[in-house]
């Protein structure tokens, strides 16, 4: 049997991991890093990049880069990259295709089965689309995983510690999911689930930027599309450095805004106080729900990069009035944990065998008259949020006109009292024989599997037909043609080999860079690039050299891009960055300068 890999779909950034020689182990992917930026990007020529290299073509390629598209999943949007339109559960098969083969580099072996985790409050459509990017990916995907019980089995493996009640509070790039989570004898029940889908650390990114436009009494509307995306950037960096330190310095430099402004720690709870508000309340939730308190938390787990903030850490701190919170890395966790369903899958000796229920995250059932308003249909409840999975349940409903011939039952899913506020998931009909009205009884039953896909069973016992209806998402599903189609379609795309893809990344990091600078700087930036593709075309038994030379300036270039809101012509002219390091390195720099100066005097085509 080929192995399992298990995968963490992120927002921001995704991971995979594997069960392998009885421990859960992060796979790095051609950069040597475990988190691979959840980022596409297509280029003229149709070849597509995803990860790191994608992400820094966000500033340069605005138009033919996406992100954040997991927070669409299940739904019709539509990415525009190039002159081709994507679903954001296309996008994510790219970002899986590329896990599974850093995995199979790895491994070195054909990898064809994946579990994959999503947030415990993906709705049904949100759930199926990323069972189809698996099968885009060329992946199996029979397990679908809720994000907090893969943290939690992650921490369980780690502590492996008996009967505890669990908080994983898991924040991201653009997602808040918390989640109780209960442990014993084997088995990992989540008790409850809530969260806020539209909260996470680019809202901190977004509050820290508008701050900083409006301390230049400038206005964020103003901005060119690209400016924002470096503003993003910037105040993101700002964020991530106020992690190491209590104040920072927070500079932009770019076309339209030059400007800098000091930013403490304190600072980020008033600019964020909306955020800090809003984080709370899922907490309450979860509490409310399970009916248990505050103390009788055994551990706090916290998940996501955002966690790492220590405004975050001080904030759960207060409000749950303890400081025990665990300190294990928040990137690692969730995958950490598919890496152990992953062992559970194949049933390695060396694994637990944990059973994990997971419960309904929301609840669903189907509309009905309502008597005192005939145009609004209200909800009848068939599965109740925070059931536990698997859950069959079935109700009785009754014909309300005289002589009528078919009974139609919409199918929704959520908890607004109104049918037409809640998300519909699909629609069955049946068939009766005309009675008199409350004549004719049908049973409805709802089962719902640990996988979170809905069966809909209804039955009339007067004329003993059934009928049942597997919900999947009508614009979402997929025909086996279709999946065959877009398979083939996808195999296609050219997969570049490693030492291509850093070559591209250090192109693409540049650009960046080129953005963002001015000046002399901008104009030695463009030079140490051009040359680098011109090595890049001509000189291949030197490449790595370059490439190394070339990274060296570059990290250089984003060092004093930090530090400095203008640069005197000076600074690029002494060349006093440079640190020879070798012969060789001199040799290359030699090299440089000639081809430098071959330019100046107007160049030839046969470079
Ligand atoms: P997702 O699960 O949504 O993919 P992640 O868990 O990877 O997201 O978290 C990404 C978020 O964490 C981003 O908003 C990023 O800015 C933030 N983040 C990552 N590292 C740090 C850090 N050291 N300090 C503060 N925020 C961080
Ligand atoms: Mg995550």
């Amino acid at each position: 049997m080929s192995k399992i890999i298990g995968i963490d779909l992120g927002t921001t950034n995704s991971l995979v991991a594997v069960w392998q020689n009885g421990e859960s182990k992060l796979i790095p992917n051609a950069f040597g890093e475990y988190l691979t930026p959840s980022v596409v990007s297509v280029d003229e020529d149709g070849s597509v990049y995803v990860g790191k290299t994608a992400k820094e073509r966000l500033i340069s390629h605005p138009n033919e880069t996406a992100s954040v598209f997991k927070r669409f999943m299940g739904t019709a949007k539509k990415y525009q990259l190039g002159n081709k339109k994507y679903l954001p559960e296309e996008l994510s098969a790219l970002v899986l295709k590329k896990l599974k083969e850093d995995a199979e580099r790895y491994l070195g072996e054909p990898v064809e089965e994946a579990i994959i985790s999503v947030p415990a409050y993906f709705n049904d459509m949100a759930r199926n689309a990323t069972k189809n990017a698996g099968v885009i990916a060329g992946l199996k995907v029979e397990r679908i995983i809720n994000e907090p019980s893969a943290a939690a089995l992650a921490c369980q493996n780690l502590n492996q510690e008996e009967d505890t009640t669990l908080l994983v509070f898991d924040f991201g790039g653009g997602t808040l999911d918390v989640s109780l989570v209960e442990c014993f004898d084997n088995v990992i029940e989540i008790l409850a689930v809530s969260g806020d889908n539209q909260l996470g650390g680019q809202d901190f990114d977004d509050l820290i930027g508008e701050h900083f436009i409006r301390s230049l009494q400038l206005d964020i509307a103003d901005l060119q599309p690209e400016t924002r995306e470096v503003l993003r950037k910037c105040a993101e960096k700002c964020k991530r450095e106020l992690t190491e330190n209590p104040t920072v310095e927070m500079v932009v430099n770019c076309q339209e805004i030059n400007g800098k402004l000091e930013i403490s720690r304190k600072d980020i709870v008033s600019i964020c106080a909306p955020l800090f508000e809003r984080m709370g309340k899922p907490i309450s939730k979860v509490l409310a729900d399970a009916q248990i308190t505050a103390s009788q938390i055994a551990q706090v787990v916290l998940v996501g990069g955002s966690c790492k903030m220590p405004v975050v850490r001080q904030y759960l701190q207060h409000l749950l009035g303890r400081n025990d919170i665990s300190t294990l890395n928040p990137d690692h966790m969730i995958a950490m944990g598919c890496g152990v369903c992953a062992g559970i899958k194949e049933r390695s000796e060396d694994v637990k065998d944990m059973l994990l229920t997971d419960i309904c995250p929301f609840s669903m059932g189907t509309q009905v008259i309502n008597p005192y308003n005939q145009q609004r249909h209200l909800m009848s409840f068939i599965i109740e949020r925070n059931s536990p999975l698997p859950i069959s349940r079935e109700d009785v409903y009754t014909t309300v006109h005289d002589n009528q011939q078919e009974l139609r039952f919409h199918i929704y899913q959520g908890e607004a009292m109104y049918a037409d506020e809640n998300i519909e998931l699909g629609e069955i009909t049946v068939r009766i024989p005309p009675r008199p009205k409350g004549e004719v009884m049908c049973f409805v039953r709802f089962t719902y599997d640990i996988n979170g896909v809905l069966e809909v069973e209804v039955r009339i016992p007067l004329t003993d037909e059934k009928k049942r209806l597997v919900i999947v998402n009508k614009e979402l599903g997929m025909t086996q043609e279709q999946i065959d189609a877009k398979l083939k379609e996808y195999e296609r795309i050219k997969v570049n080999p490693a030492e291509e893809e850093e070559n591209r990344f250090v192109l693409e990091w540049g650009a960046r860079l080129y953005a963002q600078s001015v000046g002399a700087l901008k104009q030695e930036i463009l030079k140490r690039l051009q040359y680098f593709e011109y090595a890049m075309a001509q000189d291949t038994y030197r490449l790595s050299k370059i490439r190394k030379y070339t990274t060296v300036f570059l990290a250089y270039v984003e060092k004093i891009l930090g530090q400095y809101t203008g640069f005197s012509d000076e600074i690029m002219k002494d060349g006093s960055w440079y640190q020879e390091e070798d012969e060789e390195e001199k040799e290359i720099d030699a090299l440089f300068k000639e081809w430098d100066e071959s330019d100046e005097e107007g160049g030839s085509d046969e470079r």
